[in-house]
């Protein structure tokens, strides 16, 4: 059969150890037989990020910028250890701390819901994707420790020299201090991220804050979505049918674990780190979520959200057997091939990307996955497969859906 033919190139990011072997399989066995693949590939492994001085990262985010889509491989964020093993010149910046910045996006995570991988909570039986603002708060804090009695104020200058003061706590004894902050521009392109993302999936949106409490800070959040929505989305919420919510953080809790899901919960940042981790272990694993940066500018990144699976590529390097779920890395090809084919006007490309997420779901219904399926499937006397054969067996489950 002819493959599969593109108009715009991809940008492909490679990176680190068990996450890149599992790149070049899904290429090798269920992207390129199928497509004329074309993309812009940048190397954002570990040795190039060194070798480059780290400039391949900017340029992989530039290149983004430039053709909308781009699909990024898990790479290492190095710290000490990481280091002196790779002989590191400099502590080189997190991969997606530094293409986040210069995209300016909001990640948006859901669980790729398969039967027999059953949601801790029954009810749920649709994905619920998080949208986590990736700017502010504790995040980029100051904090004190008080070593004891004083006044802890809040000043701040204005350019003009005004100053504004704020009680914060007069100190009869050692205690602690914290100040953080945030932006109306980070805050609302955060707010148009998740309301553009909410008209392309046709997903419900909620959003959640302690108002009530703090009545400046998480008040502004909550009017800046407000007027956001006013100005520019209720049409076309209306249009699309579908909602924009607003509540209380912990009224939004007890109403998402009794809910079906199906709809998308944009958090600040400290609760989207805290509930995306509850999310996906309710879910089955992090190696069942996609993972897509979504820029308010139109650019788009797919990743998977896991790390690198350290632990399974010494396993592999020893030549021991490894048991990789790559469901999470398949799942961000097929994002970015199925945007691609949206934005290109390629609807051959759009099937695919169904097909292969839909070969991928029908593997693990039949029985066959990874080590980490197997563990905690309902299904009965599951197949464990090694990390290649899972993948064969996908393609072998492809090749029939045609
Ligand atoms: P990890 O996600 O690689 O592993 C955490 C645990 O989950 C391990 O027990 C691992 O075996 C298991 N696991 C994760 N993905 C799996 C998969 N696909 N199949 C089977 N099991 C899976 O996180 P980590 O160990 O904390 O970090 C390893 C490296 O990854 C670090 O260097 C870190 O900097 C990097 N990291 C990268 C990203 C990213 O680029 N998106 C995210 C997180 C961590």
């Amino acid at each position: 059969m002819a493959k599969i033919q593109m108009k715009t190139p991809l940008v492909e990011m490679d990176g680190d150890e068990m996450t890149r072997i599992i790149w070049q399989m899904i290429k090798d066995e269920l992207i390129c037989p199928y497509i004329d693949l074309k993309s812009e590939y940048y190397d954002l492994g570990l040795e190039n990020r060194e070798a480059t001085k780290d400039q391949v990262t900017a340029d992989s985010a530039e290149a983004t910028k430039k053709y909308g889509v781009a699909v990024k491989c898990a790479t290492i964020t190095p710290n000490a250890q990481r280091v002196e093993e790779y002989n590191l010149s400099q502590m080189w910046k997190s991969p997606n701390g530094t293409i986040r910045a210069m995209l300016d996006g909001t990640v948006f995570r859901a669980p790729i819901v398969v039967k027999g991988i059953d949601p801790v909570v029954r009810n749920w039986t649709k994905p619920i994707t998080i949208a986590r603002h990736a700017y502010g708060d504790v995040y980029k804090n100051a904090e004190i420790r008080v070593p004891g009695a004083g006044k802890a104020e809040l000043v701040f200058t204005a350019e003009d020299g005004t100053e504004t003061r704020e009680l914060i706590h007069d100190f009869t004894d050692a205690g602690v201090i914290q100040g953080m902050h945030n932006l109306d521009d980070s805050i609302e392109s955060f707010a148009r991220s998740c309301f553009e993302y909410a008209l392309a999936t046709k997903q419900d949106l909620w959003f959640a804050t302690k108002d009530t409490i703090s009545k400046k800070y998480d008040h502004r959040f909550k009017d800046v979505f407000a007027e956001v929505f006013e100005a520019d989305y209720k049409a076309r919420f209306d249009e699309a049918g579908i909602e924009y919510f607003y509540t209380l953080i912990d009224d939004a809790v007890a109403r998402v674990m009794k809910s079906s899901g199906g709809f998308i919960w944009a958090c600040k940042n400290y609760d989207g780190d805290v509930m995306s981790d509850m999310l996906s272990s309710a879910f089955g694993s992090l190696a069942m979520m996609t993972s897509v940066l979504v820029s308010p500018h139109g650019y788009y990144e797919y990743e998977a959200a896991h790390g690198t699976v350290q632990r399974h590529y010494y396993k592999h390097l020893r030549g021991e057997e490894t048991s990789t779920n790559s469901v999470a890395t398949i799942f961000a090809w097929t994002g970015a091939l199925r945007k691609r084919g949206e934005l290109d006007g390629t609807p051959e490309l759009c099937a695919f990307a169904d097909r292969l997420e839909k070969a991928t779901v029908a593997t693990i219904e039949s029985g066959k996955m990874t080590g980490d399926l197997a563990r905690i499937t309902s299904l009965e006397n599951p197949t464990k497969l090694n990390t290649r054969d899972f993948i064969l067996a996908i393609r072998e489950t492809m090749d029939q859906l045609v």
